[in-house]
């Protein structure tokens, strides 16, 4: 009898698998190795593609021996997204340090992308022409390291995104999912295939890339001491999440509070284009049948209470910020902007900077607080308004996980400000029940009916029925962003 799924969650700053039960639909055992970043330049962002799947290996063999591989039904994996890695087909051996999504050295190169261009690629594959997606960090690769014209020439050179990675030296096996696909700014999202087009202005040939498959594809088989397993199951993990969050439905919603703020709205069938710099992409597919998202992200929440902690020293844990917060009735006419890196959708400035306005003599530390709590909210009232106008589509209630949505008054003040009720989740790792899911689904172990009744919400955060002062509140807030726009 399988009694369980592991999850394989491979994150940016760290790598983690989980036991998922699969009777009980609960994490029963968590086993975890921190990942290293390097920043060999100003602006480069590099990790070693080896130590990743050491790690992954490692804390997947942790799982499968507490369990017995035997009680192990399959494997499913969420991912960092668009990180690009290349290697060689024969040995496996990556030839170059993985390029992170974060890494901006390929930004001089997407300004130069003609407009013409820009506005079919938007077409194509949903994204703005940016170095943030896997694309350019490809040509850079085959631009400058001479082992992989080498390898390309010999028809030994494989490119891909860490999922392909890492279930290639799992499985050896040569594919992707649609999410992380849909990740790399060469995939068509409209045909499910790698854009021709898109390939030869990219200099990216198409016999490198992984075959794509569904989010529920049987992608290949993993040996360990056991027997073998089959991973199945796959997707980006914002992705991830918004499958484990069972936003199902068209107009389900839901926000991740990590480190960053990750929103992510299914448009059902609809491929819906947006006016204010948010990304169309592919939500899941189950089979062929693919649901899209829009995706809206603010490069900063959860880190401006590490800044609170950290930086300021005003409170000692994040779990104080609450208590902080709430000793006060209001910010005292403080307004902070979290642009501590420049400011996301729907403005697009990398210039802008963080910002204190409204400081007086009275002001203390629960105001500052307070403040940037509120402005972690109001963030995502921006991104929820663009999506709604966009989309022409209503927010019936929000969905939230990630560290930062332990804070129940910020979860309060985020239905307040959005008008609509914030439901959160009694399991709260989204992004490895989103995997575990996934997996359950692509065995036949469950269908798409159980993830909605397996989801059980922990609490509803309702919103105040006068919501005039918190309105006000947000235009204050418009306004101190326009400040920091000029900045
Ligand atoms: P990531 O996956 O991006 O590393 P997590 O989902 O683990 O992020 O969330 C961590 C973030 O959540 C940290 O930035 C931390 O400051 C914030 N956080 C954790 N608990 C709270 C809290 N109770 N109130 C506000 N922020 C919190």
């Amino acid at each position: 009898m399988k009694k369980y799924i592991i999850a394989l969650d491979a994150g940016t700053t760290s790598i983690r698998a989980m036991l998922f039960d699969i009777a009980e639909k609960r994490f029963a055992l968590t086993a975890q190795q921190e990942v290293e970043q390097s920043f060999p330049q100003s602006g480069w962002v590099e990790q070693d593609a080896d130590e990743i799947y050491y790690k992954a290996a490692y804390v997947l063999n942790r799982c499968v021996s507490v369990a017995g591989a035997e009680h192990v039904a399959g494997i499913g994996l969420a991912n960092q997204r668009e990180t690009v890695v290349l290697w060689n087909r024969e040995t496996g051996e990556p030839i170059a340090p993985a390029i992170v999504w974060q890494c901006r050295r390929t930004s001089e190169f997407c300004a130069s992308v003609p407009k013409e261009m820009r506005q079919k690629i938007a077409e194509k594959t949903g994204l703005p022409v940016d170095a943030y997606f896997s694309a350019s960090k490809i040509k850079w690769i085959l631009d400058n390291v001479p082992a992989a014209r080498t390898l390309l020439q010999a028809g030994k050179l494989c490119a891909g995104t860490v999922d392909s990675y890492l279930i290639f030296k799992l499985t050896g096996r040569f594919v992707t999912d649609y999410t992380n696909a849909s990740r790399t700014m060469l995939f068509n999202i409209h045909t499910l295939d790698w854009d021709e087009e898109l390939l030869s202005y990219f200099g990216v040939p198409r016999e490198i890339l992984p075959d794509v498959k569904p989010c529920d594809a049987v992608m290949g088989e993993v040996e360990t001491g056991g027997g073998k397993i089959p991973l199945a199951g796959v997707a980006g993990d914002q992705q991830a999440a918004l499958f484990g969050q069972a936003c199902l439905k068209e107009g389900d919603g839901k926000i991740t509070y990590g480190t960053g703020l990750f929103l992510l709205f299914n448009t059902g069938e609809r491929c819906v284009t947006t006016q204010c710099g948010l990304i169309t992409t592919v939500g899941y597919s189950l089979g062929k049948k693919v649901t899209y998202a829009l995706e809206g992200s603010a490069f900063n929440a959860g880190s401006c209470v590490q800044w609170l902690r950290d930086g300021l020293g005003l409170i000692s844990t994040s779990a104080e910020s609450e208590q902080l917060a709430v000793s006060v009735p209001d910010t005292g006419g403080v307004r902070f902007v979290p642009a501590f890196t420049g400011l996301g959708a729907p403005h697009w400035n990398s210039e802008a900077r963080g910002m204190l306005a409204g400081i007086t003599r009275g002001t203390t530390k629960a105001h500052i607080v307070r403040a940037v709590l509120e402005s972690i909210a109001f963030c995502a009232r921006e991104l929820t308004d663009c999506m709604q106008t966009d989309s022409g589509i209503c927010l019936r209630e929000i969905k939230c996980d990630g560290g930062a949505s332990a804070n129940d008054f910020l979860m309060q003040f985020q239905a307040d400000v959005l008008g609509i009720a914030v439901n959160r989740p009694s399991e709260r790792e989204s992004t490895a029940l989103g995997a575990a899911l996934l997996c359950g689904i692509a065995l036949g172990l469950f269908g798409e009916s159980e993830i909605s009744s397996s989801r059980k919400a922990e609490r509803i955060f309702t919103p105040a029925k006068d919501r005039s002062q918190q309105e006000k509140w947000y235009a204050e807030y418009l306004k101190a962003v326009k400040r920091a726009l000029m900045s």
